[in-house]
């Protein structure tokens, strides 16, 4: 390395220098069943309809009334008042970083359940702030719900995360706990609803009832997950301010364009995640009923298991050509624990006949 450039490195920040950027695990020709992705494509005649409107868009202007359309879709897709207020996000994980950044200050705080989704506390320690994770309950990964107040009382978060359905443990926390613990929060409250499309419940009613929670979604496990776009609801007030810090053009105006031909064709994707939900349950049975492997239920598009050695059963599965994703290093409640993504009923099949073999 010469000396220019070392010099110029060592202005870069000693814990960004020190951190790792976020792996994502090679998945060339295997049964891809790690990161929750709708496993279905669009069928061949809505591909080339798709083409055909984005062949068409003006891709020499910056997006903003293509954009705009989105937003107004997006929230008659959730069934939000037109008061609502909305912004868009190049994913979720834009907007989790967004929120982090509109609460930035010395001495602020960012609260989560742990285990949790991983890029809340990741975006907190990108803007040296206290991040402060409140472990669930060992058996049933249920809120610790003293636990929760007492953390909210000590610490009063700017900022807190509830993950709804929780990811990687795939539950639906007890609906007058939440209510409890936003009633006790100080500051924001955000339900990441990245897996409502295979939930039996939502937030809408809360954030009605409560001006400072915002419900957070996103079109990726919807079926777009290529595509990039999030969604942040709540009150205008608040979402007015995440706005100021929106990079101007963050949605490109060929990811508004495929989002609004899908939200077109939604009663598809609606089937798609009808059979997932079907799916879920077949493969949850089939967990259960095999000796070493402690399946939890479900209301995402994954399971999450315990098998006796999650190290080598992931490995040999992968050697087997079925990748899924080792969650065991995470948190020490998920000490051998494997988190499975739903795939086609072939992919769960495979899985289900390859599992037994590895353990
Ligand atoms: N929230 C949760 C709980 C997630 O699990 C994920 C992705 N796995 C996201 C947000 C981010 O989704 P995206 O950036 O694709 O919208």
């Amino acid at each position: 390395m010469t000396d220019r450039l070392q010099q110029a490195l060592a202005r870069i920040r000693p814990d960004v220098r020190a951190a790792h950027a976020y792996v994502v695990q090679p998945s060339t020709g295997v049964v891809k069943l790690d990161i929750m992705e709708n496993p279905f494509r669009l069928p061949p005649e809505l591909q080339r309809a798709l083409g055909e409107r984005l062949g068409a868009v003006a891709i020499n202007r910056y997006p903003a009334e293509r954009t705009a359309e989105l937003a107004a879709a997006l929230k008659a897709h959730a069934g939000v008042p037109a008061h609502c207020g909305i912004t868009l996000g190049n994913g979720s994980d834009e907007l989790i970083s967004l929120l982090t950044l509109a609460i930035a200050q010395p001495g602020a705080t960012v609260l989560s359940p742990l285990p949790s989704f991983v890029i809340y506390e990741m975006c907190a320690g990108q803007q040296r702030l206290n991040f402060v994770g409140v472990p669930l309950r060992a058996d049933d990964f249920e809120l610790d719900e003293a636990a929760m107040l007492a953390a909210i009382e000590q610490h009063q978060p700017a900022l807190v995360y509830l993950s709804y359905p929780n990811n990687p443990t795939g539950n639906l926390w007890d609906a007058a706990v939440i209510e409890r613990i936003v009633a006790a929060a100080p500051g924001l409250v955000v339900l990441d609803e990245a897996y409502q499309p295979f939930a039996s419940r939502d937030s809408l009613d809360l954030m009605a009832r409560h001006p400072h929670v915002l419900v957070m979604r996103t079109m990726s496990k919807f079926g777009l997950a290529g595509v990039r776009i999030g969604y942040l609801l709540g009150a205008r007030e608040v979402v007015d301010q995440i706005e100021k810090l929106r990079p101007p053009f963050n949605v490109s105006v060929l990811n508004a364009e495929a989002a609004l031909f899908a939200l077109d064709h939604a009663e598809v994707y609606a089937a798609q995640a009808a059979v997932l939900r079907a799916e879920r349950e077949r493969v949850f049975a089939a967990l259960q009923a095999l000796p070493g492997v402690r399946p939890w239920p479900s209301q995402g598009n994954m399971i999450l298991a315990r098998v006796a050695d999650a190290g080598a059963t992931f490995a040999a599965l992968k050697a087997r050509g079925v990748l899924i994703k080792n969650v065991s290093a995470a948190h020490p409640l998920l000490a051998n624990c494997l988190r499975i993504t739903i795939g086609t009923p072939d992919e769960n099949t495979r899985l289900l006949a390859e599992l037994p073999l590895c353990l």
